[in-house]
């Protein structure tokens, strides 16, 4: 229980903090991203700007001779800015080109230009091989007072900064993963700090219900056989009122020691202090002694009650145990089933599966509604208090099952309809 808690306080950490990291990351990386592609925009556009300013001599002269001046349309670059300077006919008359592979891809994307009049816009280029070059373009037209005299488009290949953002943002993954398995390292070692407390008060109260129920057993015992010798002692004459109250006294102690008893499987169970001794036993001779020793009850009440299945299937459990959870189930089902219903226990080994073996007890008894199929399990959970009480019931027999069930390894879950009745059905391990 305790272990689960931890793993589920351990989650909880864990998700808050995978929160936290991704909100921390993509915040950071989106406000990175965001601040380079505006200053990179700023720049081109500036470049553009002076550009063409630079533009507006050369331009006139070509616009007055009609000639392209010689010399002048090549200058040498890195490849990485460069600038395309077009008269009013779209005749190139200046550039400092960009490498050579993405020239042709340069030119068709100025040819086919939208953008804005001093604009810069991020362009994807692809090229053979699968591989793609990230480029601000940005397009400015050249004016002499309210005269255009042409168009200057700039670039600056910015493939190195995105291939740099995404290494960072992989870092940063990265990080976050790392950090992630430390946060919910660290969060399992809290959580098992946190629960200390928890798990020390929970021992005690353990420890208290375990001595609690053992002192008591001694007493009630006494109280039992008290009660039963001054009932039976001759000497005694006792009006019919006290004989009454006698009785009633004797019924009391009965069920108090029943939850004792009750109370102490449990408290030891969850202490741990309960061995489960394993040994190699045939089920159905468990299963015929349980039947055998219902079968006067059943009588009185008018239950047909029958054992089916397969005969010599043996099992590797506790004994005493199996024995322990069959008259649970079979005791319940006899509670629940009214004048001429039936009691049916099967055992038998679960088709296509190696050694499963399934115990099933069905009634055709009053049934359990959907909703309280599975707090039926929870300890002292009665649908009906004043029937349980009065058919002897303490809310503790199907908590006892269930531990018997689960420390062998197997299952319990329960099938059933109101005023149809109830099938529990045991899944073991062999
Ligand atoms: P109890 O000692 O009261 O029988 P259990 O833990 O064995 O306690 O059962 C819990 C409750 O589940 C019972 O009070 C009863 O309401 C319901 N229950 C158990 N078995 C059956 C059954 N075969 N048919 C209908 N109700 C059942």
């Amino acid at each position: 229980m305790f272990a689960k808690i931890r793993n589920h306080l351990t989650m909880v950490y864990s998700a808050v903090m995978v929160c936290f990291l991704i909100s921390f990351v993509v915040s950071s990386y989106t406000g990175l991203v965001w601040v380079l592609y505006r200053e990179e925009q700023k720049d081109i556009e500036a470049f553009a700007k002076e550009e063409a300013r630079e533009h507006i001599t050369l331009l006139r002269q070509i616009q007055l001779s009609g000639n392209l001046p010689l010399g002048e349309d090549d200058e040498q670059n890195d490849g990485k800015l460069f600038h395309y300077a077009f008269d009013l006919k779209g005749q190139q008359v200046s550039s400092s080109e960009p490498a050579r592979e993405v020239r042709a891809l340069v030119l068709d994307n100025i040819r086919s230009w939208q953008g804005a009049d001093g604009e810069a816009i991020l362009t994807k280029l692809h090229l053979p091989g699968d591989r793609k070059k990230y480029f601000m373009l940005c397009s400015v037209k050249v004016y002499e007072g309210e005269k255009a005299l042409g168009t200057v488009f700039v670039g600056k290949d910015i493939t190195s900064y995105y291939v740099m953002l995404k290494r960072l943002l992989l870092v940063l993954s990265l990080g976050c993963l790392l950090f992630l398995v430390i946060a919910a390292f660290a969060g399992h070692l809290l959580a098992g700090r946190a629960i200390v407390p928890i798990k020390n008060s929970f021992a005690r109260q353990r420890e208290f219900v375990a001595d609690a129920s053992h002192e008591l057993r001694t007493p009630l015992s006494v109280m039992l056989t008290s009660v039963e010798a001054i009932r039976t002692d001759d000497e005694n004459r006792f009006s019919p009122f006290s004989v009454q109250v006698l009785d009633d006294m004797k019924g009391e102690i009965k069920r108090m020691t029943k939850i004792v008893s009750d109370l102490l499987t449990l408290a030891r169970a969850d202490a741990g202090a309960t061995a489960i001794i394993k040994e190699r036993f045939d089920i159905n001779m468990i299963a015929e002694k349980v039947i055998r020793s219902f079968q006067p009850i059943a009588i009185e009440k008018g239950i047909k009650l029958e054992l089916a299945g397969t005969s010599n299937l043996f099992i590797q459990a506790d004994k005493e145990r199996i024995s322990q959870m069959l008259l649970i189930l079979i005791d319940n089902a006899l509670k629940f089933v009214q004048h001429e219903g039936e009691v049916i226990l099967t055992v038998k080994q679960l088709a296509g599966s190696k050694g499963t073996i399934n115990i099933i007890v069905q009634d055709n008894g009053i049934g359990i509604l959907p909703q309280e199929q599975q707090l039926i399990f929870e300890r002292f959970y009665r649908i009906d208090k004043v029937r349980s009480r009065e058919a002897g019931g303490t809310g503790l027999g199907l908590s006892i099952a269930k531990w018997i069930v689960e420390a062998h390894g197997g299952t319990i879950r329960v099938e059933s309809a109101i005023g149809v009745g109830s099938t529990f059905i045991v899944t073991l391990p062999s």
